[in-house]
């Protein structure tokens, strides 16, 4: 017997519809990239978005035509994600940090005929001018005439009556949004998010028991807004009447502290590397930012190093929350929330707990496979994560390579080793190709480097596997050091030696000025790996 409840379709439209109705005066401010402050209110921004999708009706997009942005965080960007989709059309929002080379597959192989861009960049987009083929390159916050050829952004909306606009009805499977995996390994994949999939991790966050957005937040995405749809903070803040925060291209620990302070930023998100430089500022001010209302700061992307966490905690009243999510996951996936049965618990086992990267979502289910099939939730055996949810890719656009990640059954494989404790709490162990296999056993890269980013003298550490005639292969400890601390190998691996059995820890120490990072502001281990694996010892 069929269910007699309304087939209503979950769009991103609808979000749109709320925000104009309901929070109409909450705000938007962006930094530009002459430092100053741009503010506007939800009002402006439903406005101006209808502006945008008329304009590019008129320009001939289609449903299912792929839009391009080469965009920072900023309230054009913003009005990009909300615009393209609001006539059926696909937001693809290339990852400006790319090798130029992907940038220009990406933008071939996404077919993009549109690509909004900011003046900023424009220097970037010159790189590839030559080898892409937009037919039509607009320009987002223009201070100056527009290059010949293209169009100035605000002269094209400002044409547009937005009383004339209306919204398309949208079928809640196709697609709104697309997103290129960086490429770690082989060429970047295409995953493309559905109206529903946006909404529905839309309301996600919006759970308590996950990260509990609501109106009264005013949320900073530091994580840009070409990296997996700023973890859908956007779609989450207009669906919510969250005030939004964007940072633009200023990313330097200071620009962000002035915002975080100034703008009372109440939840605020990205990766590791950037909290890093956060904590070290915080550490050396000598005033204190008033961040008193700041009450989560969501970490991902790569491992939140438990040293870290207890320091914001401990030194600074602020509260870290870890989160595990991927391109392919849209992105959120777990996140770590201390458990019910951990209340009063030791503040050690609480921070041990705190520092996996947590339970699924809502609607997320997860599982891991061994060598020997799906392995138990003891905390202990190592598998493959795969996961399956209405937010996870069901296979990557226009792609050979789909075989080896979605399994006969249903579930994405993603690529990441973790163990599962009997509470569903995931730790991630490593990323398959990061591991480091030495005498036949695994060696965890990741909790390597979090405990000797313990140390009080190291700033940041990467371990990657280097070649070994014995042992096939061997950790490497790549470390930079503090300003102004000094440590040898001999001293870090003594740090080391409680906490590991023997044969973890590294015999080498790389003192490096900096770890390569991915255009995501990941260590960039393949690039570590390739600098001290010389081709013969391989
Ligand atoms: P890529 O790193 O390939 O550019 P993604 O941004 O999709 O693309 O990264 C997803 C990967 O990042 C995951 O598979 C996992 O290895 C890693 N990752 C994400 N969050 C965490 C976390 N909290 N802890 C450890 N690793 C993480």
């Amino acid at each position: 017997m069929e269910g007699l409840m309304m087939d209503y379709q979950l769009t991103v439209p609808s979000l749109m519809r709320r925000a104009e109705q309901i929070y109409g005066a909450r705000e938007v401010v962006s930094r530009l990239p002459d430092r100053s402050l741009h503010r506007y209110r939800f009002r402006d921004f439903v406005r101006r978005t209808k502006q945008l999708a008329l304009a590019l009706r008129r320009m001939g997009i289609r449903p299912g035509d792929r839009v391009a942005t080469l965009s920072w965080n900023h309230y054009a960007h913003l009005e990009a994600y909300f615009g393209v989709p609001s006539v059926e059309a696909v937001l693809h929002t290339i990852n400006l940090r790319l090798p130029v080379d992907d940038i220009v597959y990406i933008a071939d192989h996404a077919e993009d005929r549109i690509l909004l861009v900011d003046e900023a960049l424009l220097q970037l987009f010159e790189q590839v001018r030559e080898r892409t083929h937009f037919e039509k390159v607009i320009v987002l916050q223009a201070t100056r005439p527009v290059p010949e050829g293209m169009l100035d952004y605000e002269e094209l909306i400002a044409a547009e009556d937005p009383q004339t606009f209306v919204y398309p009805d949208i079928a809640e499977r196709s697609a709104a949004a697309m997103s290129y995996t960086s490429g770690t390994t082989g060429r970047p994949k295409g995953v493309l998010y559905s109206h529903r999939a946006l909404v529905l991790h839309s309301l996600g966050l919006g759970l308590a028991e996950s990260v509990g957005l609501t109106g009264r937040d005013t949320v900073m995405p530091v994580v840009p807004m070409f990296h997996v749809n700023a973890w859908g903070l956007p779609f989450a803040c207009v669906m919510l009447g969250a005030k939004l925060v964007l940072p633009g291209p200023h990313l330097d620990p200071a620009s962000l502290i002035d915002l975080l302070a100034g703008e009372k930023v109440t939840f605020t998100a990205g990766v590791p590397t950037i909290w890093l430089g956060i904590l070290q500022a915080l550490d050396k001010a000598t005033e204190r930012p008033d961040l008193s209302v700041l009450r989560t700061m969501l970490v991902g992307g790569a491992a939140a190093p438990p040293s870290m966490i207890a320091a914001f905690e401990k030194r600074h009243g602020l509260r870290v929350v870890h989160a595990w999510g991927m391109t392919e996951t849209t992105p959120l996936g777990t996140v770590s929330n201390l458990p019910l049965e951990l209340d009063g618990a030791p503040d050690e086992e609480q921070m041990r707990s705190r520092a996996r990267q947590g339970v699924s979502m809502p609607l997320v289910e997860i599982r891991a496979r061994g060598e020997s099939g799906i392995v138990p939730w003891d905390g202990m055996t190592p598998g493959e994560l795969e996961l399956r949810g209405p937010w996870v890719a069901s296979s990557y656009y226009r792609s050979d390579e789909q075989g080896d990640r979605f399994t006969a059954d249903g579930w994405f494989r993603t690529g990441d080793i973790v163990t599962i404790d009997a509470t569903g709490s995931v730790q991630i162990q490593d990323r398959i190709k990061d591991v480091i296999k030495s005498g036949g056993e695994w060696i965890s890269s990741v909790l390597l480097e979090n405990a000797l980013m313990a140390h009080p003298s190291v700033a940041e550490a990467a371990v990657v596997a280097v070649a070994d005639p014995k042992w096939q292969e061997r950790p490497l400890a790549c470390v930079v050091l503090r300003e102004g601390e000094s440590a040898t190998g001999e001293e870090l691996r003594e740090f080391l030696a409680p906490q590991f059995p023997k044969w973890w820890l590294p015999e080498e120490y790389a003192f490096l000025p900096a770890i390569p990072k991915t255009s995501a502001g990941k260590f960039l281990k393949s690039a570590l790996r390739a600098q001290f694996n010389r081709p013969n010892e391989v």
